[in-house]
């Protein structure tokens, strides 16, 4: 529900979560002109308002879509079956990819139209040319582009970090309206098995020099566990299909991800993709870091890959901050964010809708920097993730989970 400049009414609804403040049952969000002027219960609001009863649904700001990949999206078909192994799917991608012949720009293109209808506030994307996103700079929903860099080889390492370098300095030194682009800007070294350590280590000297935020798929498959810990299995094969003398970085001489969690810590604020196989010891560093760390945790694409269950309680137990992405059609990922809240709720009972529904909206605006009002400037009315007085937010309703 996109709320527009002529909208006056009041919105009755069965829940609403008005973050960051606590939900109010039986709530009503007064809309004048466009701008949300009240939220409160229904007794205590306008009664010369229009009201417009929405029924028995959870009203809630747009949420945010923190992992997608909208070059493969354009065709939201997925690539290979169901509960395919990782290193098997990563094949049929490259074969898929191999025979397009439809330019990589197009099909961006294509994939943020697939975004455009779905229920995302904002679109976080792993793209491969920050440039095709800032050519949709003004369109909605806004796209935050993280550089995906992958240079499995130190040959390749250089000139990828040359090329960040030089998008930064083309954009990072203009006045305030250019400089728009680049805040919603990240750098993604691709995973720990297709980059090399300097890569990792230049990124997150730019990350600090700039400000930037960090993503990176980590510890999403098993047989990524055993390719980094041993250098061998389905992963490393596929690896050294395409580069014969590819080894583990860092230096893998042990199963743990701590070194290189010890390195991205270094950064300001670092997204890990999927996390789906941390061990306890590797969970308590993040929750050391809490401040630094957020997992991104993808529902849809999860199931379809058929993992091991993801140790959401663990997580949060630990108070380490999680949000909400879906990956792309490719791997499975349904771009609509209620639909992957839907799943996590029908999967995890015990857990209340609040707080999934604020790991959507409110801690994936934070972990992205943009939970202050008019984080764009002029660009942009409101805060993301938040309905408050004063806003013009786009709401969401979704009938009510048990
Ligand atoms: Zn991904």
């Amino acid at each position: 529900m996109q709320s527009s400049v002529f909208t006056t009414k009041r919105f009755l609804a069965g829940e609403v979560f008005p973050f960051p403040d606590a939900p109010i049952e039986r709530g009503v969000v007064t809309v004048i002109e466009g701008e949300v002027t009240a939220i409160s219960e229904l007794a205590a609001s306008d009664p010369s308002i229009p009201l417009h009863d929405l029924g028995d649904v959870a009203l809630f700001p747009a949420p945010l879509n923190l992992h997608t990949h909208l070059l493969f999206s354009g065709r939201a078909i997925p690539v290979g079956e169901a509960g395919s192994s990782f290193p098997s799917w990563l094949a049929e991608v490259g074969k898929v990819q191999a025979a397009h012949t439809t330019p990589p720009e197009k099909r961006f293109r294509e994939g943020h139209k697939q975004a455009q209808n779905s229920d995302a506030a904002l679109v976080a994307d792993f793209c491969p040319d920050p440039e095709w996103a800032l050519d949709l700079s003004t369109a909605q929903p806004p796209l935050f582009a993280f550089h995906e860099l992958i240079a499995p080889t130190l040959a390749r390492t250089e000139g990828v970090l040359e090329s960040v370098k030089t998008f930064l300095g083309q954009y990072v030194a203009c006045d305030e309206e250019d400089a728009l682009p680049w805040r919603r800007y990240g750098l993604a070294p691709h995973a720990l098995y297709s980059t090399t350590t300097e890569l990792l280590e230049g990124s997150v000297e730019l990350a600090k020099e700039y400000d930037l935020p960090l993503a990176i798929h980590l510890a999403e498959s098993p047989e990524e566990r055993e390719c980094l810990a041993a250098g061998t299995g389905p992963l490393a094969e596929f690896l050294r299909s395409f580069v014969p003398d590819w080894s583990p970085q860092p230096s893998g001489e042990a199963d743990t991800y701590l070194p290189a969690l010890e390195l991205l810590a270094q950064a300001p604020r670092v997204l890990l993709i999927h996390a789906n196989y941390l061990n306890a010891n590797e969970l308590d560093f993040l929750a050391q870091h809490r401040e630094k760390f957020g997992i991104v945790h993808c529902p849809y694409s999860h199931r379809w890959f058929g993992y091991d269950r993801f140790p959401l309680e663990a997580v949060l137990e630990r108070g380490i901050p999680v949000a909400l992405g879906t990956d792309s059609p490719a791997s499975g990922g349904v771009l609509e964010m209620t639909e992957n809240i839907r799943l996590l709720r029908r999967e995890r009972p015990g857990i209340p809708l609040v707080e999934l529904l604020r790991m959507a909206t409110t801690t994936a605006a934070q972990l992205l920097g943009l939970d202050v009002a008019n984080p764009f400037g002029s660009h942009y009315d409101g805060a993301f993730g938040r309905l408050q007085i004063g806003q013009r937010c786009s709401l969401v309703t979704t009938p009510r989970l048990p």
